[in-house]
C-alpha cells in the first residue's frame, strides 16, 4: 500500500565515508560543527560566504581562497563540499535545461532551470529542484508518479540543486531568482529536509533567497501543510486539479468510454468529433487523479488553508490547476472552483497537461483554457495561464524522472 506519510528516513549529516555534509546544515550548525573543531565563529561565516556566496560556489577545500591553511585541512580532511555529481545537462528548444545528478548511492535525480522571458526588471529566473527520487502519491497525470519512491533527498541534496543551478547558468541567463520545490517528488513528505534547505536557501549571507521567491509545492498532505504554514515564511502552492471528491467517476468514466468505443465498433456510426462520454458526464474526480484525495478529502484541505491563513499577513497561496481535456475543464468545474477557494487569499495557476508516454490524458485546448480563465476572473478569482516551458526534453511539470535513468543500481 502507498504510504503517503513517510518517504524513508536518511540522516543527510554525513555521507558514506563519514565526512560532514556542508551544505546539510544551517548556519548556526555550520558554527557549532567549525566552533568544536577548535575554530572562531568568524571562520565559519567566511567558510559559509565561499560555498553560498556569488561567484564562488566553492565545491572544494582548493576553492577557500583567504581561509586558514590549517582550517583548510580540516576541512579537506573532516567535510564532503558536495552531495551531487553533475551528469548532464540538457537544453530544450526555448532555452529551459532540465539538469541530472547522480547521488552518492548511484540514483539520479532532476533539476530544472527555466530562464525569465521577460528581460525587464520582472525578469526571474527560476530553478525547479526535486526533494524526492521518485514519489509515491501516484498523481495520474504525472510521469514521475509513475516510478514509485525510492528515497527522500537530505537537505544538502536539495540545497546543492540550487547551488548548481547559480554556479552553472547565472553568467548564461542571470541570477538566479526563485525556487520552486515542484520537481521529483512531494515536498511535504520530507518536510523536515525541505525545511532545512530553504531555511538554508534563504540566509542573508549566503544563497539570500526572498521567502516570498521559494515556493513549496503540495499534492495536499494535510497534517504537514499545517506545519509547514507555522513554521515557513516560504510560499505555498496547492496542487489542486479537481474540483470534487466523488469515488466512482473513475468506475463511470471507464465504463462510459469502454461502452461509447463498443456503440461505435458495433453500429458504424460516425465519430462524435471526438467527444467521449466523460467529457459529457460533468463527473470529476480528486480521488482518481489524485489518490492522495482519498486519505486528505478536498473540504479538509481547503478548510485547513482557511484557517491556517488567518495568521499570517499578506500571504496568498497559490492553487496549480492541471487541465486535462474532458476530466476537470467544463463551465461547472469553473464554477465550483471559484466557490472552493471562497475565503482563502490566494491565486490561481491555470496549466496546461505535458503529455508523456503512456499517458491516458489530454491537454485541454488553448481555446477552452481561455474560457475557463475568463470565467474565473468573471467569479472574482486572481487567476493566470501558465504556458508550458521545456516539454519537447521532458522537463516540464509532470513530466520528470525518466524510469530508465533514476532506477539506477543502489
Ligand atoms: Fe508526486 Fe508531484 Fe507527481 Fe503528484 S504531481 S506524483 S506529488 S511529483
Amino acid at each position: 500500500e502507498t504510504s503517503f506519510e513517510s518517504g524513508g528516513e536518511r540522516s543527510g549529516i554525513t555521507n558514506r565515508s563519514s565526512k560532514v555534509l556542508l551544505k546539510g546544515m544551517r548556519y548556526d550548525e555550520l558554527e557549532k560543527w567549525v566552533h568544536s573543531h577548535g575554530y572562531r565563529p568568524g571562520q565559519a561565516l567566511m567558510l559559509w560566504k565561499r560555498i553560498y556566496g556569488n561567484g564562488i560556489w566553492a565545491h572544494h577545500s582548493d576553492q577557500l581562497e583567504g581561509l586558514n591553511k590549517d582550517f583548510k585541512k580540516m576541512l579537506s580532511e573532516s567535510a564532503e563540499f558536495k552531495a551531487l555529481a553533475l551528469k548532464q545537462v540538457i537544453t530544450a528548444a526555448d532555452g529551459t535545461r532540465k539538469i541530472l545528478f547522480t547521488l552518492e548511492d548511484g540514483l539520479v535525480i532532476e533539476t530544472v532551470v527555466i530562464p525569465s522571458v521577460a528581460s525587464d526588471s520582472r525578469s526571474r529566473n527560476t530553478v525547479c529542484v526535486s526533494s524526492q527520487v521518485g514519489c509515491a502519491m501516484n498523481c495520474q497525470f504525472c510521469y514521475t508518479g509513475r516510478m514509485g519512491l525510492r528515497r527522500n533527498l537530505t537537505a544538502a541534496e536539495i540545497v546543492e540543486q540550487a547551488v548548481f543551478a547559480r554556479s552553472l547558468f547565472t553568467s548564461e541567463v542571470g541570477d538566479i531568482t526563485n525556487v520552486v520545490f515542484m520537481g521529483m517528488g512531494e515536498p511535504l513528505q520530507n518536510i523536515d529536509n525541505v525545511l532545512k534547505a530553504a531555511d538554508i536557501m534563504l540566509h542573508d549571507q549566503g544563497l539570500y533567497f526572498s521567502p516570498r521567491k521559494v515556493t513549496v509545492s503540495t499534492s495536499g498532505l494535510v497534517p504537514q501543510m499545517r506545519r509547514f504554514l507555522k513554521e515557513s515564511n516560504c510560499a505555498l502552492a496547492v496542487s489542486l486539479n479537481a474540483t470534487t471528491d466523488e469515488v466512482f467517476t473513475f468506475i463511470l468514466f471507464e465504463l462510459a468510454n469502454h461502452m461509447y468505443m463498443w456503440i461505435e465498433e458495433h453500429t458504424c456510426t460516425h465519430s462524435h468529433g471526438g467527444i467521449t462520454f466523460a467529457q459529457t458526464s460533468h463527473l470529476q474526480v480528486r480521488n482518481w487523479i489524485m489518490p492522495i484525495n482519498r486519505k486528505y478529502k478536498l473540504d479538509l484541505l481547503l478548510q485547513t488553508l482557511r484557517e491556517e491563513l488567518r495568521f499570517k499577513n499578506n500571504y496568498k497561496v497559490l492553487f496549480e490547476y492541471v487541465m486535462l481535456a474532458g476530466i476537470n475543464d467544463n463551465v461547472e468545474d469553473a464554477k465550483r472552483l471559484a466557490d472552493l477557494v471562497q475565503g482563502i487569499p490566494c491565486k490561481i495557476n491555470l496549466l496546461s497537461f505535458n503529455p508523456h508516454s503512456g499517458s491516458q490524458f489530454r491537454p485541454t485546448s488553448e481555446e477552452k483554457m481561455v474560457e475557463f480563465r475568463n470565467l474565473l476572473a468573471e467569479l472574482g478569482c486572481r487567476v493566470f495561464l501558465r504556458s508550458s516551458r521545456g516539454d519537447d526534453q521532458m522537463a516540464a511539470c509532470g513530466q520528470l524522472g525518466n524510469p530508465d535513468v533514476v532506477q539506477a543500481p543502489l
